[in-house]
C-alpha cells in the first residue's frame, strides 16, 4: 500500500553465473583435501525485512576455490559429502568460518544473523548442539544469531533421529529454519513437534507465481501455514519487482533473491550492506 516506503535495490549485475570452465567431477580425495586445506570460501546472500528493506540476516553459501577449476558450486560437492561422511568436516568449516566472519562483524559495526545449511547427516550426533554451544560461548554470540537450515525432503526421512537435536538447538537458543518447504511432502503432523522459527518456500514456486495460479496459491498457504505455526515466513529465489510485490501483499516477511542482492564474498557484502543503508537512509 502507499504508505509503505518504496523499497529500491542497487543490485544490478546481479547473476551468478554458474559456469566452470571444465567438467570437474571431483572425488572424496579432492574433497577432503579441500576441505583441510582452506579452499572452501563463504558467500553471503542478503536477506530483508519485506516491509522496511532493512537487512534481516544473510545465507551462507559454501563454494569451493579451487586452484584449476575456479569457482565450484555446493551442487557439485555436498551430495558426495553426505554419501561419503565427509560432510561432517565441512560442516564443522562452514560454520567455524561463519562464526569467525561474524567476530569480525561484530569488532567492526555489528554482528549478523547468519543461515547456515546443515545436512540431515549432522542432526545424528547428540554431541552437535554442545559442540556448537561450546564455539558461539567462545566467541561470545549470541546463538539467536545462527539460524540453522534443513531441507525439507531429507528431513522427514529420519525426523525420529532428527528430533531430539533439533529440540537440543532450539533450547540452546540457536534458530531453525525448514529449507525447500513445499517439495518434501512433509507430513504436517511430524513437522510441527519440531520448533522450526521460520519456514522457507522453495523457490520453484517463488519462480513461477507471477505466471501459475497453482504456485501463488501455494506460496500464499505455506505463508498462512507458517504464521499458523508461529513461524516466520522467507521466500528464496526472488527474481523480479513483479514477485516481491506479491510476496509482500501475501504477507511474507523475509526476502532473499537476485532481486534483491546474488551471493556474495564477506568484503563485497560490507559494501553492499553500506549502500543499501544509504539508499534507504535508514
Ligand atoms: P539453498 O539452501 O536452497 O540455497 C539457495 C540457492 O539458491 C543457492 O544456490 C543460491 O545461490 C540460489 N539463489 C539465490 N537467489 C536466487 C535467485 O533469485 N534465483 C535463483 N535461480 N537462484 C537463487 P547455491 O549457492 O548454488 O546452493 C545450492 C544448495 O547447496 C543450497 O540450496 C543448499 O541446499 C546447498 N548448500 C549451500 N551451502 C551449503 C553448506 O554450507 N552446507 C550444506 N550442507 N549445504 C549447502
Ligand atoms: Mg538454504
Ligand atoms: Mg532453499
Ligand atoms: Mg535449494
Amino acid at each position: 500500500s502507499s504508505n509503505l516506503p518504496r523499497i529500491e535495490f542497487l543490485s544490478k549485475d546481479n547473476d551468478e553465473p554458474h559456469q566452470e570452465k571444465f567438467e570437474f567431477t571431483p572425488t572424496a580425495t579432492d574433497l577432503s583435501y579441500a576441505i583441510h586445506h582452506k579452499q572452501l570460501v563463504l558467500y553471503y546472500q542478503p536477506q530483508v525485512n519485506m516491509k522496511t528493506g532493512a537487512t534481516h540476516g544473510a545465507e551462507v553459501l559454501v563454494r569451493w576455490l579451487h586452484p584449476k577449476f575456479g569457482l565450484v558450486y555446493p551442487d557439485k560437492f555436498i551430495t558426495l559429502a553426505e554419501q561419503t561422511g565427509l560432510i561432517g568436516a565441512l560442516t564443522e568449516e562452514v560454520i567455524n568460518l561463519a562464526i569467525k566472519q561474524n567476530v569480525q562483524w561484530q569488532k567492526v559495526n555489528k554482528s549478523i544473523r547468519l543461515s547456515i545449511n546443515i545436512s540431515v547427516q549432522n542432526t545424528t550426533s547428540l554431541k552437535f548442539p554442545e559442540q556448537l554451544s561450546k564455539l558461539v560461548n567462545k566467541y561470545q554470540l549470541n546463538p539467536s544469531l545462527i539460524v540453522l537450515e534443513l531441507t525439507e525432503s531429507v528431513l522427514m526421512h529420519s525426523i525420529i533421529t532428527s528430533l531430539d537435536t533439533l529440540t537440543r538447538l532450539r533450547l540452546k537458543g540457536f534458530q531453525l529454519s525448514i529449507d525447500d518447504f513445499g517439495t518434501g511432502y512433509s507430513s504436517l503432523s511430524q513437522l510441527h513437534k519440531i520448533p522450526f522459527t521460520e519456514l522457507k518456500i522453495d523457490k520453484s514456486f517463488i519462480a513461477k507465481m507471477g505466471q501459475e495460479n497453482e504456485s501463488k496459491a501455494i506460496v500464499e498457504t505455506c505463508i498462512m501455514l507458517a504464521h499458523k505455526l508461529n513461524m516466520e515466513a522467507v521466500a528464496e529465489g526472488i527474481e523480479d519487482k513483479a514477485t516481491w510485490d506479491l510476496l509482500l501483499a501475501a504477507g511474507c516477511n523475509i526476502a532473499q533473491g537476485y532481486y534483491i542482492a546474488k551471493p556474495m564474498p564477506a568484503n563485497e557484502f560490507d559494501q553492499w550492506q553500506f549502500k543499501q543503508h544509504i539508499l534507504l537512509g535508514d
